[in-house]
């Protein structure tokens, strides 16, 4: 079995997320006591959310570069980046390490085209539904039209992963709003959504809905599952 890196904590919440479906992934498999060889960084979130919202991706870059090398010191064999957010500095992760990064809009749009769908709507944080780093990446190389919430709902749902998800908070009403904004982007022709950020499905799961989810914590764990047992 390979050794899984993790880039995590960021926030904590969704990192364990990642790690109880990478072990159920694994026990599943494997049966027994079989666990998953993991070896994780985990991050304060505290400075890595100040530096994304002052804009200054270099810097997080640079925090990330060092705790992407810990790893690879550490034994994994390959890489996950625990956000979709922090996707945006991948390329500069991937370019400091030896060892390969599994991208998660990669496993994301993977998972899609295998579902035979095209056209998606993303939720996620504004940095991710706004800039090019993740949307282009499912347009131009996988052939998905991404569509995202309009602005006001886009503040919302940011508002909500930062100030209640990633303190572990969850509330009915919070819920709601989410369902909603999907609502409105299934009636825009979306035929599916991508949970885009790996807080949400602590909040809504496929049982809230009859529109299919994509998680991309459970996707993205389920692709290291893969790749450390095959
Ligand atoms: N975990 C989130 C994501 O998947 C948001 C937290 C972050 O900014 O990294 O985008």
């Amino acid at each position: 079995m390979k050794t899984i890196g993790l880039l995590g904590g960021m926030s904590w919440e969704s990192t364990a997320s990642y790690y109880k479906a990478i072990n159920e992934g694994v026990k599943a498999k494997l049966g027994g006591l079989h666990s998953a060889k993991i070896c994780l960084f985990s991050v304060d979130f505290n400075e890595i959310e100040t530096l994304q919202h002052q804009g200054k991706w270099d810097e997080t870059a640079t925090i990330l570069v060092q705790a992407a090398q810990s790893v690879e010191a550490g034994g994994a064999d390959f890489l996950l980046i625990c956000t979709n957010t922090m996707h945006k500095v991948a390329s500069k992760i991937e370019s400091a390490i030896s060892i390969p990064l599994v991208h998660i809009a990669d496993a994301t749009a993977e998972q899609l085209i295998a579902d035979g769908i095209t056209r998606v709507g993303l939720l996620g944080t504004q940095f991710t539904m706004q800039q090019d780093f993740y949307k282009n990446r499912m347009t131009k190389q996988f052939d998905i039209e991404v569509l995202v919430p309009n602005e006001k709902d886009q503040e919302l749902v940011h508002q909500i992963i930062y100030k209640e998800l990633c303190l572990g908070e969850i509330h009915d009403d919070s819920r709601e709003k989410y369902l909603q904004i999907i609502n409105k982007l299934f009636a825009q022709g979306a035929e599916a959504i991508i949970l885009g950020c790996t807080e949400i499905a602590l909040l809504i799961q496929q049982q809230h809905t009859h529109i299919p989810l994509y998680d991309t914590t459970q996707i993205h764990a389920e692709q290291a599952v893969k790749l450390a047992i095959n």
